[in-house]
Parts: structure tokens; C-alpha cells; sequence
């Protein structure tokens, strides 16, 4: 198995190819093709596995496929990833732009316990995908740096500790912003009666991975 047959295109194969990767994990296997196809999933997934690259190729892909601005004015942001921690989210920024590197595709990270105006910098800049904890992308809401109604992708990383740490409520008031008509990807290390709840509520016919 390799990650060209999983349909992935050559600008993403090669930006693997250069962190050495040469088989894609179970994971990887399972949620690319899945993600290509636009179809919701529910991922059981520990950090180790693989998980971020299994969702961060075929997000970057979807979203070359699916790119109609035409070069004028801010970019709308598509693409949403919600993470728990500062530490989490910095690192799966740093993937976004790992393996994005020969797309012309921007993004940016937004945490809270830092200032918020050079985060505010980037995102008036315009970006396609945005990597954020729950409360500080609030902020960012509340001060209309980020406009969430253009998401066509959501990704929801580590639910159950955003879950455990208390999060549900930013959780749902993001919820509340993003267009109905959307991909949604969940992932989760455990499924309590919480994670599932949310999960129905929230993934269409989802791909179990
Ligand atoms: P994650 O589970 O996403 O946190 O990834 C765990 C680690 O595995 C990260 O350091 C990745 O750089 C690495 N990794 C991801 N996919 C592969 C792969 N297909 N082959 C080798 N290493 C990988």
C-alpha cells in the first residue's frame, strides 16, 4: 500500500515522502480514501496512530478540489479544526503546513494564554484553514477576526478530552455557526454515552474508521 494508490495527489505524496513516511498507517488506509470521497467519519484513534495525517492529506486535498476564489479579496476560511490543548493544536498546525508545503493552500493556529492580536493579524489576512481550541476561537468570533458560515470541513480532534475538559458548551455555540452542509470528522480515543451523543447529533451516515 502506498499513499499515491490512496488517491492522494502527487503534491501531498511528495511532501510525505520528504518526512520519510513511505506505507501509510491503518488509520491512514482507512480515512483517506473516506475523506477523499466526502463522506462524514467517526475515528477511534489514540495520538501514535497516524490520525493527523489521516485527516490533514485528504482535508488539504478536498480543499484544492474544491477551490473557486478566484484571487480577489480575503479568502473564505473552509477548513475548521477544533483541539483541546495549545500543545495539540500547535501540532497539528505544524502538520497542516508539513504536508500542505507545495499547496497553495494558507492556514494559521489559535490558542488561547497568548495575545490575541497578532492571531487577529493572520486570520484578517485570510486563511483556508484554521486550527483552534474552543474558547480563544469564541474570542475570535466575538471580536469578528473569523467568519465560520464558508466551512465546508470540520474536524473535531481528541472529542472526548474537549468533552472531559469541559469545552461541550463552545462546542455547540461553534456548532451553531457552521453551515449545516458540511463534512464533519470526529475523533476520539474513547466512545462514552457523551461522545456518541454528540456524534448523533452532529455526523451523517458516518464511515467508522
Ligand atoms: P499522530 O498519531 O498523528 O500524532 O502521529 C504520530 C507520529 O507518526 C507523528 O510523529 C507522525 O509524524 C508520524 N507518522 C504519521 N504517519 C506516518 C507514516 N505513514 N509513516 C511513518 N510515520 C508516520
Amino acid at each position: 500500500m502506498s499513499f499515491e494508490s490512496l488517491g492522494l495527489m502527487a503534491e501531498l505524496h511528495r511532501a510525505v515522502s520528504e518526512k520519510g513516511y513511505n506505507t501509510p498507517t491503518p488509520i491512514q488506509t482507512q480515512a483517506i480514501p473516506t475523506v477523499l470521497q466526502g463522506r462524514d467519519l467517526m475515528g477511534g484513534a489514540q495520538t501514535g496512530t497516524g490520525k493527523t495525517a489521516g485527516f490533514t492529506l485528504p482535508l488539504l486535498q478536498r480543499l484544492m478540489e474544491t477551490d473557486t476564489h478566484n484571487g480577489k479579496g480575503r479568502r473564505p476560511l473552509r477548513a475548521l479544526v477544533l483541539t483541546p490543548t495549545r500543545e495539540l493544536a500547535a501540532q497539528v498546525a505544524d502538520s497542516v503546513r508539513e504536508y500542505g508545503r507545495y499547496l497553495p493552500l494558507r492556514s494559521t493556529v489559535v490558542f488561547g494564554g497568548v495575545s490575541i492580536n497578532p492571531q487577529k493579524m493572520k486570520l484578517i489576512k485570510g486563511v483556508d484553514i484554521l486550527v483552534a481550541t474552543p474558547g480563544r476561537l469564541l474570542d475570535h468570533v466575538g471580536q469578528r477576526s473569523v467568519d465560520l458560515s464558508n466551512i465546508d470541513i470540520l474536524v473535531l480532534d481528541e472529542a472526548d478530552r474537549m468533552l472531559d475538559m469541559g469545552f461541550i458548551h463552545d462546542i455547540k455555540k461553534v456548532l451553531a455557526l457552521v453551515p449545516e452542509k458540511k463534512q464533519t470528522l470526529l475523533f476520539s480515543a474513547t466512545f462514552s454515552d457523551d461522545i456518541k451523543k454528540l456524534a448523533n447529533g452532529l455526523l451523517k451516515n458516518p464511515a467508522l474508521v
